[in-house]
This record gives structure tokens, sequence and C-alpha cells, in this order.
């Protein structure tokens, strides 16, 4: 093939994995960043100075009515989209903002595909429309003040009082906590751990928000206090007994960030490139510079190898043939690589770089909690570990 007849090189898709989309992908894609650019960029720097999201409700409906809400879910008003769709709209939603991003991860990956994969059907039934359509937001409590990577351990405890259940204990870091109008809890009982759907409204649930973050500022993060909150029978999820159940909605959250953290990735990306070709000192553009250059390439290289990695997942989640230790192995890639991008605009931006001015910063500060919720970096190494020697090195 001659030069002549080559698609042009696309500094935006410089290993044109556009072609691996089709039109329907490319239409949701553009709806979403559309959607993002309009609605989140202009806001996004005042909301994470002030350490608020204050126009949670609304964005949640919008979400909800773009389908985002618990996209790749079928029924019950979920859009029904494949894996690679939700994937496309998680980068797009990081690619404005981790907070973002995570509102509808764990609406849609932890709280909703919860009750879809484990709830009864008048639980669905109940519950996933109006989450679908952002009118209720819900949450996901299973960290503990003092049990984060090893869950196992946790304190809260469901005891049966008759027919009802009373739960009682203390849930950490809980993204939506305190705008939640449902939180689906993970608790210890005489049975092992068991999910339960927890109206927010309940005698006894309170969800005081956790102030004075440096990360994700413009997402709402809380504490979940049960004080002998009393629930029917029909509380529970009768489809989940012991960890299996919040690990499986885990792994459906970590592809969404497989994804999203490439989003942010690719913002602080060409942030960097824009401003390498516009910042001029010794006489020329910065970009002129081999020690830029190598910097830009290295982004590049590692961010459309993330890119490619997502979309391998995503094909196979579509497929039915993803397993844990491979959205172990993309979360762990894609997270590091991408903070490791975000570190590195920072420094072409130089003094600028710090500036709320310019989203380097936002997005390289929101990457620290990413690189931490839904399991570790080291969680993530161990599990790898243990897949490739056969040896678990957790305890
Ligand atoms: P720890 O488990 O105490 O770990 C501290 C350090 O020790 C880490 O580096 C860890 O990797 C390392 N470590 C622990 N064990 C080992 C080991 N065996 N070998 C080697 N190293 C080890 N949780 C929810 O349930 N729902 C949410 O919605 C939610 N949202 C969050 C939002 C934000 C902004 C943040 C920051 C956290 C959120 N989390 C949420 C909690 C998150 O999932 C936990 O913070 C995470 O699982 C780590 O737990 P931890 O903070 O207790 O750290």
């Amino acid at each position: 093939m001659s030069a002549r007849t080559l698609p042009p090189f696309d500094p935006r898709d410089p290993l044109g994995l556009d072609d691996l989309l089709d039109d329907e992908d490319l239409a949701l894609r553009a709806t979403v960043r559309q959607w993002a650019d309009d609605r989140v960029l202009p806001d996004i720097a005042d909301w994470y100075e002030r350490g608020a999201l204050p126009a949670i409700r609304e964005l949640a409906r919008e979400l909800g009515s773009m389908g985002a809400l618990g996209m790749s879910l079928q029924g019950y008003g979920c859009a029904g989209a494949s894996a690679v769709q939700y994937g496309l709209a998680c980068l797009e939603l990081e690619a404005a903002d981790s907070g973002i991003r995570s509102l509808v991860s764990v609406q849609g990956s932890l709280a909703m595909y919860s009750i879809h994969s484990y709830g009864s059907e008048e639980q669905k039934q109940q519950w996933l429309p109006p989450m679908a359509a952002g009118e209720v937001i819900g949450c996901f409590g299973l960290t503990e003040p003092d049990h984060g990577s090893d869950p196992a351990g946790m304190r809260t405890y469901a005891k049966r009082d008759g027919s009802d259940w009373v739960l009682t204990g203390r849930k950490m870091w809980i993204t939506n906590g305190s705008v939640a109008g449902v939180a689906v809890v993970w608790a210890r009982t005489d049975e092992g751990i068991r999910g339960f759907v927890v109206p927010t409204d309940a005698p006894g649930f309170s969800a005081p928000e956790i102030k004075h973050k440096w990360s994700l500022r413009a997402s709402v993060t809380s504490e979940l206090v049960l004080d002998d909150v009393r629930l029917p029978a029909d509380a529970v999820l009768p489809g989940a007994t012991g960890l299996r159940g919040p690990l499986g909605a885990l792994s459906h959250a970590r592809y969404g960030i497989v994804w999203g953290a490439m989003g942010a990735a690719r913002t602080c990306f060409e942030t960097a490139v824009e401003y390498a070709k516009a910042r001029e000192q010794f006489g020329k553009p910065i970009g002129g510079f081999q020690l830029t250059q190598a910097k830009l390439a290295d982004m590049a290289v590692e961010l459309h190898k993330g890119i490619l990695l997502a979309h391998h997942l995503g094909r196979r989640m579509d497929a039915g043939r993803l397993r844990p230790e491979q959205v172990s192995f993309g979360k762990l890639n894609n997270v590091r690589e991408a903070i490791e991008i975000c570190r590195t605009a920072r420094t072409i931006l130089g003094a600028n770089g710090i500036s709320l001015e310019y989203p380097v910063m936002r997005h390289a500060t929101n990457l620290e909690s990413v690189l931490t919720y839904e399991g570790t970096v080291e969680m993530h190494q161990l599990v790898l570990g243990k897949a490739l020697t056969g040896i678990e090195a957790f305890r």
C-alpha cells in the first residue's frame, strides 16, 4: 500500500482505534461527550474548589435520560447497552471529572448492579426504574473505618428479630451516601455476609458527609451510620451470600474505571499538547524541545495502549468471557498509567500545571482516589500474583 492511500495520521487517535467502533458506538460517545462539555466543564473547577457537587440531583436525572445509569443492564428502564458502549461513556465522563464518572459507576455498577444481579423481582421492580431514570440515587456500603482492603473482617452486623432484620454498624468513604435514597449495605449475619437494600429514610440511618478531601472534591463522600436500623425480611438481597456478591459488583465497576481513567489521562494529554505548542521559552515552543516531545510520545503510547486494553476487555465482557483477574489487570495498568500521564502533563504546564485554571492537577489529584478505591494497586497486584503463581499472598 503506498503512503498516498493510507489514512492520515490523527494525533487524537494515533492508532486508529475508532475503527473498532461502529456507528452506534460513535453516536453514543458523541452524545456523552457533548453532555459533559455542556453540563460539567463550565462549572467543574468551581465545584471542585468549593468541594461540592451542588447540581448532583439535576445531573443524575440528565444522566438517567441519556441512558447512562445502569447502562449495560437489561430491562427495568435500563439502556441495555454493550459493555464497550458503557466503557466509552465512562471514558467521556471521566474526561470531564472522575467525580462524575464515580457518580455513574456507583449508581449503575455497584448499587443497581447488586439489585439487578442479586435482588428479588420485587426489589428490582421497586428500585431499578427510578434509579435508571436518576430519580433515586443509590450508594454501596462495603468499606468500614477498620476494614477496607479486607472487607471479610467487617463488623456491621444484621441480626434477626422475628422476621425483621436489625442492622448496626458504620460504613466509611461511601460515594453518594448523603444524597442517596437507597443504600445497598453489606453486613455480617449468622449465615455469612449478606446485602441489604436500605431506604435511607429508615429510622436509625444517617449519612454524614465527609469533608476536607483533597481528591474527588466534586463528588459526595459520606459515612453511613446504622443505628439499629429495622428492616423487613424482604430487605435482604436473596441472590448473594458471602463476599461473592460485593466482589461481583466491584468487578463490574472496576471495568468502568479501566475506561474512565483513560478519559482523565486523555484530557491531561491533550491539554499538555496544546500548551506545549503555544508556550514559548528560549525562543521557541516548548513542544519543539526533544525532552518535551519524549514526554508527549510516551504519554500518547500509554494513553492509547490503555484504551486498546479497555476495548479488548470490553469485547471480552460482551462475549461473557471477562475474568475478574483480567479486570484487575486493566485497573492496575490503566489507573497507574493515567496518573503518570497526568503528573507528566503537570510538568509540561510548569507553574500553570498547579492551577485550577487548567484541568491537569484536578485530574491528577482525583486519580489518587481512583488508585485506591475499588481495590488498591497492591490488591490488584496480589490478585494477579495469585493467578500467576497459584499462591495466595494476601496474608
Ligand atoms: P487499607 O485497606 O487500610 O490499605 C492501606 C494500604 O495498605 C494500601 O496501600 C493497601 O494496598 C495496603 N495493604 C492492605 N493490605 C495489604 C496486603 N495484604 N498486602 C500489601 N498491602 C496491603 N468504599 C465503598 O464501600 N463504597 C464506596 O462508594 C466507596 N467510595 C470511595 C470514595 C473515595 C473518594 C475513596 C477514597 C474511597 C472510597 N471507598 C468506598 C473506599 C475504598 O474502596 C477503600 O478506601 C479501599 O478499599 C482501601 O481501603 P482503606 O482505605 O481502608 O485502605
